[in-house]
């Protein structure tokens, strides 16, 4: 069967199902075609689940801790069986979600994979998509506009590919029945640190491998320091200038051993488990790219400003055209990329404006050019730092660490950068892409009144702290 449409979308992801609510929004009728579950890697195997877990370790760290608010508990125990029902509770209930929101907006959802046979067989303009469905059956989708939003998956490592077992990737770690004894993280960027944190929290004893000098290597170096530090002073080892020697990999009945070599110096690692977290590569392969003009370029699908690939009415969004790849990246290029197949105004945020944030204990958030970035670009760079320990709200909160780092340029008073670890700053972070977003000076955004007591009073903070003029230190 053929079906003819405005808009076809490959992928049900973050960004496919965002960019088919937008599409039908604006009258379109829209296709989208999911071979797996609608709300992609973010909800099934990333953001979501992952969150759902850290903050039942969370819980779990602030029980074993509670003494200091008071309150003598004992013998918490973890279930983690329980843990992981109500993490699966929580992603069902937001797949609903997103199944009722197709239903709304009348969208028509394939339930199969889809290829793209190339714009010669069936429209010389129209991107068709074959479709095999789950049961079996063929479906063409013949759309004026196609979105690729394919997605991504873990890079894997030659020598230490997921066996499900002794090897994991985060897909496998997610679902996890129990919690291993000991665990080496090979990587130590987002995905890796917020691993550690969480099992940390859990009790597991927890190493970082990472290749480069630092944690989060492409955060401000102060955040990566400071992240190193409370992460070691929670009892995670952190290896950093370390490369895992995959051709030494071995696993007995006790778990996995594996050389670390750092400089000249090898160390044997032991524990009972490997995750590997170095990266995600995009999913452009088995997608019928051979039957278009669409340039793949290290790895990812090409796009112009406008997010349209080399053929004009074929557009690519979200993890498949690499960038930041997160969840909020995709659905606003879904946006962006709707928008401009129909005609329609849209103020895309550039890339350097979008937020970044980890949620490991306690969270880390960024938007902006580091100090190392700006200062690489020429500015001439003043900064203002204001610590988590001088902010009543975070004192209640029980924690003291962290700080909000502001990077400014000293000549135009613009806001370069600000750069957060400390707790619950991933929603703080917001403000801050605002201020940038809308050009405010640093002082401008230190005479906001924020609410007494709240972490957002260390924004203030530090905006003021640029010229000196911060209050509380
Ligand atoms: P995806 O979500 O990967 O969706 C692509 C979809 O396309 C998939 O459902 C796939 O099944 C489907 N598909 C692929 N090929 C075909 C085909 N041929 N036919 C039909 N369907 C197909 N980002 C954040 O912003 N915040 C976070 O806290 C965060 N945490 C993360 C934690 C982890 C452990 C991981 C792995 C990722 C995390 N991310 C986070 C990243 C985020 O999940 C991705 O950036 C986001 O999912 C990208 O959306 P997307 O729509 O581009 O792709």
């Amino acid at each position: 069967m053929t079906i003819h449409c405005d808009v076809a979308i490959l992928g049900g992801g973050t960004g496919g199902y965002v960019a088919a609510i937008r599409a039908a929004q604006l009258g379109k009728e829209v296709v989208i075609i999911e071979k797996d579950k609608l709300g992609g890697t973010c909800l099934h195997r990333g953001c979501i689940p992952s969150k759902a877990l850290l903050r039942s370790a969370e819980v779990y760290a602030t029980i074993k801790e509670s003494a200091q608010y008071g309150i003598e508990t004992s013998g918490a125990q973890l279930v983690f069986p329980k843990v992981q029902e109500r993490k699966e509770a929580v992603v069902e209930q937001l797949h609903q979600g997103v199944q009722f929101l197709m239903r709304k907006n009348k969208i028509t959802v394939l339930s199969g994979k889809g290829r793209v046979i190339g714009p010669s067989i069936f429209s010389p303009k129209s991107g068709a998509v074959a479709v095999e469905l789950e049961n079996g059956e063929m479906e063409t989708i013949v759309p004026t506009h196609l979105i690729i939003a394919t997605g991504s998956r873990p890079r894997v490592l030659s020598g230490l590919e997921p066996d499900g077992e002794f090897i994991l990737s985060s897909d496998e770690a997610l679902t996890m029945e129990e919690l291993p004894a000991s665990l080496i993280i090979v990587g130590g960027g987002v995905i890796g640190v917020e691993w550690a944190s969480m099992l940390n929290d859990f009790g597991v004893e927890v190493t970082v491998v990472e290749a480069a000098n630092r944690l989060i290597p492409t955060e401000d170096e102060d955040v990566s320091r400071e992240m190193q530090r409370l992460l070691t002073k929670r009892g995670v080892k952190v290896l950093t200038g370390s490369q895992v020697l995959a051709k030494t990999y071995g696993k007995d009945e006790e778990g996995v051993q594996i050389d670390v070599q750092k400089g000249e110096e090898t160390e044997t690692l032991s524990a009972s488990k490997l995750l590997i977290s170095v990266g995600r590569q995009a999913n452009v392969e088995n997608i019928g790219l051979e039957n278009t003009d669409i340039r793949v370029e290290r790895g990812f699908i090409s796009v112009n400003e406008h997010l349209q690939t080399n053929e004009p009415h074929i557009y690519a969004i979200g993890d498949c055209i690499g960038g930041l790849q997160l969840a909020h990246a995709a659905s606003h290029e879904g946006l962006q990329a709707v928008h401009h197949m129909a005609g329609e105004e849209f103020h895309s945020v550039p890339n350097h404006l979008i937020p970044r944030c980890i949620y490991t204990r306690p969270e880390a958030a960024s938007v902006g050019l580091t100090e190392q970035e700006a200062r690489e670009r020429g500015h001439q760079v003043k900064t203002g730092k204001f610590p988590f320990q001088a902010i009543g709200k975070s004192l209640v909160y029980g924690s003291r660490d962290g700080f909000v780092k502001v990077v400014a340029d000293e000549k135009t008073n613009d806001i370069l950068g600000v750069h957060m670890i400390g707790t619950h700053v991933t929603d703080l972070i917001s403000e801050a892409a605002l201020a940038q977003l809308l050009d405010a000076t640093p002082w401008e955004v230190g005479q906001l009144i924020h609410p007494h007591p709240t972490l957002s009073e260390i924004l203030g903070e530090a905006m003021l702290a640029v010229d000196g003029q911060a209050i509380g230190i």
